[in-house]
């Protein structure tokens, strides 16, 4: 299995995992212009891939779902509540129930309830059948839970929100209000409650992770990168940018 990012951030979302023919699309913020000049270095038929996971309906994760998957008959599985906030009425999709795995291909798709302010926000746990390896992505979470502590604990690879700096988000540039939804229990994962998160599962397994979602105006990646550093027994990361996502990463 392997993943890589088109893009993480607040400007759009795009993330592929990757496991011999099958190619799973977890959310796409971008337009359909944006999104294939962003999956052209990949190499990559946006119709050869297999099918679409969408996590949540803001417009970071959701605002290039239905042109892509319409454009190139593209299968998308969703949470009720998520497709009611962010498809038209008629489009078909396969439905996600948090907690049930469904088999794509030789990956296992196991989504995750978090708190976060939408409809029914899912983020997701991929599981390599024929040689065990897991993978996580935990972006939007508003606050760590002990679900999610369970639900993350001994995997291979992780891609986890560093959202913001609260001392940054604090003293920034978003009005008040926005400052509140970031930085309260629905909002985003601080750097201190990812570390934090990292602290709380079992790492032991952890070869991978990458720090993503990095609010380019409320944090700085090399921040982040110290942060983890300090840490001990998790790897060294990789940083996912909102211009460029990242590469390749095999797990
Ligand atoms: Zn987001
Ligand atoms: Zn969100």
């Amino acid at each position: 299995m392997r993943i890589a990012s088109l893009g993480s951030g607040s400007r759009g979302n795009a993330t592929l995992v990757q496991h011999e023919e099958t190619t799973l699309l977890i959310d796409n913020g971008f337009s359909l212009k944006q999104f294939t000049r962003r999956l052209d270095r990949f190499e990559i038929d946006p119709a050869s891939i297999g099918a679409v996971l969408l996590t949540h309906e803001h417009g970071d994760h959701s605002g290039g779902i239905e042109r892509l998957c319409n454009n190139h008959e593209i299968p998308l599985w969703t949470a009720v509540g998520t497709a009611r906030a962010a498809l038209a009425p008629e489009f078909k999709y396969h439905r996600l129930v948090a907690g049930q795995s469904v088999t794509i291909g030789g990956i296992e798709v196991l989504p995750v309830t978090v708190p976060h302010d939408a409809s029914e926000p899912l983020q997701f746990i991929f599981h390599q059948l024929d040689n065990g390896k897991r993978l996580g992505i935990l972006t939007d979470t508003g606050h760590v839970t002990r679900h999610i502590i369970e639900a993350f604990s001994c995997l291979d690879a992780l891609l986890l929100e560093f959202n913001y700096d609260p001392e940054m988000l604090e003293t920034g540039p978003y009005p008040e209000l926005l400052k509140q939804r970031v930085g309260g229990n629905l909002g985003h994962l601080s750097n201190l409650q990812s570390i934090d998160l990292l602290r709380q599962i079992d790492t032991a397994r952890l070869s991978c992770l990458v720090a993503a979602h990095i609010s380019e105006k409320n944090n700085r990646p090399v921040i982040v990168d110290q942060l983890i550093r300090e840490l001990d027994g998790v790897p060294t990361p990789v940083l996912a940018s909102q211009n460029e996502g990242f590469d390749w990463i095999s797990i």
